[in-house]
């Protein structure tokens, strides 16, 4: 007998992004102060693209929720956003730290310690790679321009789709065989970075400056994240849709 429609077994990896809480719109009038999870349309297109079933993962209200979500998924994608809290990594905050929302660290922490259990492969992207870190013990710099002096411009004014500046591919590492070059041009759009990487972990790539661009676990299962846009450069560049596609390999059930 065919199965109905919707019970027919689709076997892309189904990949969870995670979300921020932004304030509701002015559309939402009827519910003033409602926040809404959202995420870029550019990072489902590019799981989508890649081969990947992407589902928004809403801030969870609690661990127990946070972890049974993690358990159903083939993958992980951690978005960007907000400046991680630093007490999240021990420190209190400096000045130039931005933005927090320590309610969405604290859920995705648990999202991200589950993952890392359970051998789910993850993709970290701008704060994804901030949180990823922290989350699995590393320290992150709360504000390059004050704690680097003389680093590079990371916050770039040109649009995301737009590559300013260069990132060294270290050898021997799965970045480098996934992208298949020594150097990359990326978009750059933080001012945090991974300071201390966090135990098990390598820097895969760094600007010109130093500053670490990519993060990677050694061995299975994949970890890897990176602290450039590749959801903003896909739909023209290759190299930014290999990472999608790395992932979404990684999730494939065996
Ligand atoms: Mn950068």
């Amino acid at each position: 007998m065919t199965k109905p429609e919707h019970k027919r077994p689709d076997s892309r990896p189904l990949i969870g992004l995670t979300c921020q809480s932004r304030p509701g719109p002015d559309w939402a009038s009827f519910t003033p102060g409602q926040p809404l999870d959202a995420v870029f349309r550019s990072y489902s297109r590019g799981v989508e693209a890649a081969g990947g079933l992407p589902v928004l993962l809403p801030l969870a209200s609690d661990a127990r929720t946070a972890e049974a979500t993690i358990s159903r998924l083939d993958g992980l994608l951690l978005t960007g956003g907000e400046d991680v809290a630093p007490r999240c990594y021990g420190e209190e905050p400096r000045a130039g730290l931005e933005e927090v929302d320590y309610q969405r660290d604290l859920m995705e922490i648990v999202m991200v310690r589950t993952a890392s259990r359970l051998g789910l492969p993850m993709l970290g992207i701008c704060r994804g790679i901030q949180l990823l870190n922290a989350a699995l013990g590393g320290a992150l710099y709360q504000d390059l321009s004050r704690q680097v002096p003389g680093c590079l411009e990371h916050r770039q004014s040109a649009p995301k789709g737009v590559a300013t500046h260069l990132v060294k591919i270290r050898e021997d590492t799965r970045l480098a065989s996934i992208i298949g070059s020594e150097t990359i041009w990326v978009n750059s759009r933080h001012h945090q970075a991974v300071r201390d990487p966090a135990p098990g972990f390598i820097p895969a790539a760094v600007a010109s400056d130093g500053v670490i661009e990519a993060l990677e676990r050694l061995g299975p299962p994949f970890v890897l994240a990176v602290q450039w846009h590749p959801e903003g450069l896909w739909s023209h560049d290759q190299a930014a849709l290999k990472l999608f596609s790395a992932l979404v390999e990684a999730a494939r059930p065996c």
